[in-house]
């Protein structure tokens, strides 16, 4: 890099002087061209020191991704209209669904998934026509879109909420009932936990190890700590395997749960990308929310003491997608260097996972005791 602006400026300068022009132009490329080899000698020498954290330019490419992934696993679906039945039928917050003739609700299969806020029901003996007979009813306050399609010759009826809520099903001999209860209504506290990248995205690559694949082994540590904790905190995880959420799905589940706190867990590398002596814990904030920059600290706080790495400092993190467009507590954690050897080594260990893990469980609950 530094080299190669030198042997630019240098022609240039030579053939400036073949031609003979004005010294004072002169003067200008050469002063320009000392600027430039002493900015690049200032970049190259930073850039070891530099953490890459995100750049935007990565960011754009992780998103991309992740929307192409999330746009393949769409189906094509009708839409299908509720019959408004809210509070003065007793339903508010509920959906009622009717069974149809001859099906029992023990064979009606629901699956949740919260990140998507998205509820798939699948009924056998039904069609659109059906549901022209016997809508949904219900209250619609809670519900972004209602929709049907046939799917391996079964009825699948998708609910998409508007927040994330908490599903409870019951059934009579008439009807499937979903009550949706918001987390706040569930839970004393409720953590959002993303483990970052995943799927076709990996984050940084060092020797083999791939950062997504530490951030998610560091946050199933943590999910066995809180299933394990007497607290009644509800903690909802953008992933838990090798998918790869889109970045406004991550926040949007921090956003739409009305979440107390967003931890997202990353790792860290050199803006050269070399390994290098550069070492230790770094926790981005939102600089425009001084709940996010103390939170960060807390975080910084607990996980270095409980895992004994350098404290690196609080980041300023606004460039971030997820932590500008949180709109609760968020702090992203950088737990450590994947381009120094000993960091490295120590990450991809369980041991050091499940350290970490449990300083960002201490984190959580200072925070709680802190007022968050
Ligand atoms: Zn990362």
């Amino acid at each position: 890099m530094e080299v190669s602006t030198t042997e630019i400026s240098t022609t240039e300068i030579s053939t400036e002087k073949s031609t003979e022009k004005s010294t004072i132009e002169e003067k200008t490329l050469r002063l320009a061209s000392l600027f430039l080899v002493l900015l690049s000698v200032a970049v190259c020498v930073m850039l070891p020191y530099l953490p890459s954290l995100y750049t935007r330019e990565v960011e754009e490419r992780e998103k991309r991704l992740a929307e192409e992934e999330f746009a393949q696993s769409q189906v094509a679906m009708q839409d299908l209209e509720i019959k408004e039945q809210d509070d003065a039928a007793g339903m508010k917050g509920q959906l009622r669904i009717r069974l149809p003739e001859g099906v029992d609700g023990s064979s009606i299969e629901v699956n949740s998934d919260y990140v998507t806020q998205t509820v798939r029901v699948e009924i056998p003996g039904t069609d659109m026509a059906y549901f022209d007979s016997y809508p949904v009813t219900g209250d619609s306050n809670y519900i972004d879109t209602l929709s049907y399609t046939r799917q391996g010759g079964e009825g699948v009826v998708e609910v998409v909420t508007n927040q994330v809520y908490e599903l409870r099903t019951e059934y009579d001999s008439q009807y499937y009932y979903f009550n949706f209860l918001t987390p706040q209504e569930v839970y004393d506290k409720v953590v959002v936990i993303d483990a970052g990248h995943g799927g076709r995205a990996p984050g940084a690559t060092k020797q083999g190890v791939n950062e997504k694949d530490i951030d998610l082994a560091i946050v199933l540590q943590l999910q066995k700590i809180f299933e394990e904790s007497d607290e009644n905190i509800g903690v909802y995880y953008t992933r838990t395997d090798d998918s790869n959420p889109t970045f406004d799905q991550r926040v949007q589940l921090a956003n739409k749960s009305n979440a107390d706190l967003f931890i997202s867990v990353h790792n860290n590398s050199t803006g050269s990308g070399r390994m290098s002596g550069t070492k230790g814990t770094q926790v981005m904030y939102d600089e425009t929310s001084g709940e996010s920059k103390a939170f960060a600290q807390i975080c910084l706080e607990e996980v270095t003491s409980e895992i004994g790495s350098v404290d690196k400092g609080l980041v300023e993190g606004d460039e971030i997608y997820i932590i500008r467009t949180s709109e609760v507590p968020v702090a992203l954690i950088e737990v450590g260097f994947m381009t120094n050897r000993e960091e490295l080594a120590l990450l991809n260990s369980e041991e050091y996972q499940r350290q970490t893990a449990q300083g960002i469980y201490n984190a959580v609950l200072r925070a709680f005791e802190e007022g968050y």
